[in-house]
């Protein structure tokens, strides 16, 4: 059994209700955390995970709403051990600058909390590596696969792939269609895709949101992705526009033109268990 949850559905524009994008995914022995959005540990405290019990985040492009928290993230995994324990990142290169750059940042926090706590007398840990293709992790009974996806003039970009006991999940991140995607994809459980609906978006007179067409899927392009990959279950998250109440069925019918399987559209904490 593979649980999905979305923790945060939102996107770049703040929302009161959507954190940024981030998914949780539980498999075996493995919490896995994939993006690090706006909020990412508010949601993941609300289904009792917390930093400290994560097997690894998995960081599907370094754009700043996919990473915002991730500081936050690295403070509290550090805060919330007990003993000396590393945090696991894994990313596309320069994900390795970005956590350095981060750690920088919280050099003066790092400092206090040391100061303070006679039982707190090491740094945080972070080990970082650097992934396009292969397999990054391998727990006995998880396994995580990244192949490089196409979100252009951002690069390189991962999607990941979680194998459990004969299951598995892709998550695809922000990404158009791709010849790679479509092969990590391939017989997969679930898809978690991230979409836009570009048949609202082309009309905004914005030309700055009108860009963000360029480099994003669509609902019906998540929508045949998973159709030629023949995967079962399509998920659908980090809705442009956001998604509005009562407007699921909306989002789904878009898909189903192109997908016949079952295709999930959720709120945040929404959860899905293959
Ligand atoms: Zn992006
Ligand atoms: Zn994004």
């Amino acid at each position: 059994m593979i649980q999905i949850v979305l923790l945060g559905t939102g996107n770049p524009l703040p929302d009161p209700n959507r954190a940024g994008p981030a998914t949780l995914v539980r498999a075996g022995s493995a919490t896995l955390l994939i993006d690090c959005g706006r909020g990412v540990l508010q949601r993941a405290a609300a289904v009792g995970v917390g930093a400290a019990a994560l097997t690894a985040v998995l960081v599907t492009h370094l754009h700043s709403d996919h990473i915002t928290d991730l500081n936050d993230v690295i403070t509290t995994q550090w805060i919330m051990s007990f003993a000396p324990a590393t945090l696991r990142v894994v990313g596309p290169p320069r994900t390795s600058d970005v956590v350095t750059g981060i750690l920088a940042s919280l050099a003066p926090d790092v400092a206090y909390r040391i100061a303070h706590h006679d039982d707190l007398t090491w740094e945080p840990d972070v080990e970082v590596s650097e992934h396009t293709d292969g397999v990054v992790l391998d727990t006995g009974d998880v396994r995580v696969l990244v192949a490089p996806t196409d979100h252009r003039p951002v690069h390189p970009t991962n999607a990941y792939r979680i194998e459990h006991d004969g299951q598995s999940v892709v998550l695809a991140g922000d990404t158009v269609p791709c010849e790679s995607l479509d092969r990590l994809c391939a017989g997969a459980d679930a898809l978690v895709h991230t979409v836009i609906r570009d048949d609202l978006i082309r009309n905004v007179p914005l030309q700055r949101l009108r860009d963000v067409c360029d480099y994003h899927s669509s609902v019906a392009d998540a929508a045949r992705t998973a159709a030629r990959a023949g995967v079962t279950t399509l998920v659908l998250t980090h809705y442009v526009p956001a998604l509005a109440p009562g407007d699921h069925d909306q989002w789904r019918a878009l898909a189903a033109e192109h997908f016949d399987g079952r295709i999930e559209v959720g709120d945040d904490l929404h959860t899905i268990t293959i």
